[in-house]
C-alpha cells in the first residue's frame, strides 16, 4: 500500500476530487480526515471509507476561517496522532464570476477567501503538524486556468488559482530542508458539478472539448491518482512543481478534429 500508516487531511472531501481522493488514499492505507462545509457530503465520504474497512473521520470546517482550520489540524493529531499529508483541495467557482467590469467585489472577495486564504490557512496550521511528524507532503489544488487565459472569463477564479501556484512554489522552497514537499496540482476541465453547472448544454460542452486533445473531460478519479502520486514517497524528489493533469489542453495550439 502506497500510504500505509500515513494520516491525510483532505479539504473539500465531501464531493468531486476530494471525495475520490479520500476513498483512494484510504484504500492505499491512509487514515483520512475528511474536511468540508457540506456535512452530508463529508459524512457520506466517511461512510464509504468505513464500509470498505478504512479509517476516516469527518471534521466540519470552513477553510476560510482560521479557528476552524486550526481545529481541523488539532483533530487530526488528536485522533490519529500525526499528520503526514495535507491536501488543500476545497475551492469554489462562483456563477457570477466574470470579467473585471462585471465581477462584483463580493464575488472577488469570496473567491479569494476560500481559494487562496483557505490554502494559506491550511498551510499555516498544517505545517507545524507536518514538522512534528518529521516532514510530509502538501498538495494544493490549483487549475490549468492558472497557466492559460480564457475568452470566457472567470477573473477571480483564475487569479485565485494563480495565487495558489505562486504560494505553493514559495512554500516548497522555504520548507524543503524540513522534509516538507509542496506541489500544486492543476486539473484540466473535469466532468464534475463545479464545471458542468456552466457547461449545461451539449453545444457549450462541445465548444470546450474542441480545446482538449484527448477529446473528453477528465474524471475526478483521474485527479485523485495524481494526488496519490504527489502524496506518496513515489514523488520524493518532486517539490515546487506545477503538476498539470489536463488532457493536453495546455499543450495544444490546434487540436485534432
Ligand atoms: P466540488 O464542488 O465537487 O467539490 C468542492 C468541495 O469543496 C465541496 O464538497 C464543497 O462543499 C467544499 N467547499 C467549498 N467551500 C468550502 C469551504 N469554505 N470550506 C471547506 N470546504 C469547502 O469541486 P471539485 O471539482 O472537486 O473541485 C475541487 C478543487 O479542484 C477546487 O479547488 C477546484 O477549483 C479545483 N478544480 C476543479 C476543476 C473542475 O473542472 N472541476 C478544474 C480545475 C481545478
Amino acid at each position: 500500500m502506497r500510504l500505509a500508516e500515513r494520516v491525510a487531511l483532505i479539504t473539500g472531501a465531501g464531493s468531486g476530487i476530494g471525495y475520490e481522493t479520500a476513498v483512494l488514499f484510504a484504500r492505499e492505507g491512509a487514515a483520512i480526515v475528511a474536511v468540508d462545509i457540506n456535512e452530508a457530503g463529508g459524512a457520506a465520504t466517511v461512510a464509504e471509507i468505513e464500509a470498505t474497512g478504512g479509517a476516516a473521520i469527518f471534521v466540519r470546517a470552513d477553510v476560510s476561517r482560521a479557528a476552524e482550520c486550526e481545529a481541523m489540524v488539532a483533530t487530526a493529531e488528536a485522533t490519529y496522532g500525526r499528520l503526514d499529508v495535507l491536501f488543500n483541495n476545497a475551492g469554489i467557482s462562483h456563477t457570477e464570476d466574470d470579467d473585471a467590469v462585471q465581477t462584483s467585489e463580493t464575488v472577488w472577495d469570496l473567491t479569494m477567501q476560500v481559494n487562496v486564504k483557505g490554502v494559506f490557512l491550511g498551510c499555516k496550521y498544517g505545517i507545524p503538524a507536518l514538522r512534528r511528524a518529521g516532514g510530509g507532503s502538501i498538495v494544493n489544488t490549483a487549475s490549468f486556468v492558472a497557466t492559460l487565459g480564457a475568452a470566457t472569463p472567470q477573473l477571480a477564479y483564475t487569479a485565485s488559482k494563480g495565487a495558489v501556484l505562486a504560494l505553493s512554489r514559495e512554500l516548497a522552497v522555504v520548507h524543503a530542508r524540513e522534509n516538507i514537499r509542496v506541489n500544486a496540482l492543476c486539473p484540466g476541465p473535469l466532468r464534475t458539478e463545479l464545471l458542468m453547472k456552466y457547461l449545461d448544454t451539449e453545444e457549450k460542452r462541445q465548444r470546450r472539448l474542441v480545446h482538449i486533445p484527448l477529446g473528453r473531460f477528465g474524471e475526478a478519479a483521474e485527479i485523485a491518482q495524481a494526488a496519490l502520486y504527489l502524496a506518496s514517497a513515489e514523488s520524493s524528489f518532486m517539490t515546487g512543481a506545477t503538476f498539470l493533469v489536463d488532457g493536453g489542453i495546455t499543450a495544444a495550439y490546434v487540436t485534432p478534429e
